[in-house]
């Protein structure tokens, strides 16, 4: 595993849920694998889970505004 880009400390692979709010909107993904350095904490995120979040949020809004179409 690489080391913190922020640190430089340890990186282990932890499960946990994980929630962003885009737009007022909630999106939770449960037991995603996350990168946690043990030294300062930081989270490192796999790429495609943020894009996967954004999409679904995309989603969600167009179906708030346009229910016709949900
Ligand atoms: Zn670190």
């Amino acid at each position: 595993m690489k080391p913190c880009t922020f640190c430089g400390g340890k990186v282990i692979e932890i499960k946990q849920d994980v929630k962003r709010i885009i737009s007022g909107i909630t999106i939770i993904r449960k037991n995603i694998k996350v990168k946690k350095c043990t030294s300062c904490g930081q989270r490192f995120y796999p790429g495609g889970l943020m894009l996967d979040i954004a999409e679904e949020a995309q989603k969600l809004l167009k179906r708030r505004f346009d229910p016709a179409t949900g």
